[in-house]
């Protein structure tokens, strides 16, 4: 994509300093971690058992779409476990010696945390498999008729992994996983909660108002939800005093061209290409990204989670149909699902 949706959950260069330690808005402890109080509370078993036996936790897969707290849960269950964290990402791992690398670096009861693990490839997905089941790496030496085996054993360590799919995930893989979680959309409460927490921590002042009023904007997505308030916050100190309040949130959001519910140029131009083109008939992924210019995966990460979250799409045997719902808030004539 040329422009960089502000809206999109993936990783921008303005959220960089997830990246720094010192002013990380992300969770470190349960405690901080806000919502998904079904996970919290599976993994907070999970982890009192596992110290009980002195063990690590089992290897944990976590997946939803992207911006939900995936890579924040893992330091958090890296904190509460007193654990390293090593963390890596599935199109990094290139080759099998890669991995082993990784793995035999690691020390008893360190986390690996692979995130789009879906995207690693056949062979180091191989070598993962005995890595998880039994500590064991099986490496080859040498080359031709000479090559051996070699059966080396690894540290007790924990795979936690990350993906937005996982139906991308190969069925052994997936078996490997003990702890297998969805990570849930937040509530317009819950993403308010983010907003004060994560104003407080830039030091912002903010009204709950506002903060309610960008709740309700940032798709249910606490990435979303931050980067909406650094963006309103850089609005509030260049057209006012600083403080974020109700005028000023709903003249930012209003410059960013973001709807009352989150949408975005982007969605409204994906929702009317659909309508002008197929009405309320289903569609298929592949006809959508070549009708908005979109990779597929792109849609299926980024655009779709929230539009069917909310109702605005619904998958069907034959494809994406956009719902009367969406309809009306485009402000388009709904003629009725004719299948
Ligand atoms: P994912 O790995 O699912 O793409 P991240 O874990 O990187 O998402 O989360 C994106 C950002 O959202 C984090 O930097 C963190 O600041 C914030 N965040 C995520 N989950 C929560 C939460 N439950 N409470 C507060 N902030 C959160």
């Amino acid at each position: 994509m040329a422009i960089e949706r502000i809206i999109d959950a993936g990783i921008h260069d303005d959220d960089i300093d997830e990246k720094r330690i010192d002013v990380s808005l992300r969770p470190k402890s349960f405690n901080e971690y806000i919502g998904q109080d079904r996970l919290k509370n599976n993994l907070k078993l999970a982890i009192d058992a596992a110290k009980k036996r002195n063990e690590p936790i089992d290897h944990v897969l976590l997946y939803g779409p992207p911006g939900l707290g995936k890579t924040t849960m893992a330091t958090v269950i890296a904190n509460e476990m007193g654990a390293n964290i090593r963390v890596t990402a599935g199109p990094t791992i290139e080759r099998a010696g890669d991995l082993a690398s990784i793995l035999t670096n690691l020390a008893d009861g360190d986390i690996l945390f692979i995130d789009e693990i879906h995207r690693l490839g056949r062979t180091v997905e191989e070598v993962l498999y005995s890595a998880m089941e039994d500590f064991k790496l099986d490496i080859m030496i040498g080359k031709g008729p000479a090559a051996r085996s070699v059966r080396l054993d690894l540290p007790r360590f924990t795979v936690i992994g990350a993906t937005t799919r996982t139906g991308a995930l190969t069925a052994p893989l997936r078996d490997r996983f003990g702890i297998i979680h969805r990570l849930e959309f937040y509530t317009p409460n819950e993403v308010s909660r983010i907003i004060e927490r994560a104003s407080n921590i830039l030091d912002s002042k903010i009204d709950p108002k506002a903060a309610a009023i960008l709740s309700t904007r940032a798709r249910l997505t606490p990435r979303i939800a931050n980067r909406l308030l650094k963006r309103v916050r850089d609005y509030a100190d260049v057209n006012g005093d600083g403080i974020i309040d109700v005028p000023t949130t709903n003249s930012a959001l209003a410059l960013l061209e973001i709807d009352e519910l989150g949408l975005d140029p982007g969605d409204r131009n994906l929702l009317t290409s659909i309508i002008d083109n197929y009405g309320s008939n289903p569609v298929g992924l592949n006809t959508i990204a070549a009708l908005t210019g979109d990779e597929a995966t792109t849609i299926e990460d980024f655009y779709e989670p929230y539009l069917l979250q909310i109702g605005f799409i619904e998958r069907t045997p034959r494809g994406r149909r956009v719902t009367a719902k969406a309809f009306k808030h485009i402000g388009r004539q709904f003629e009725g699902n004719k299948n």
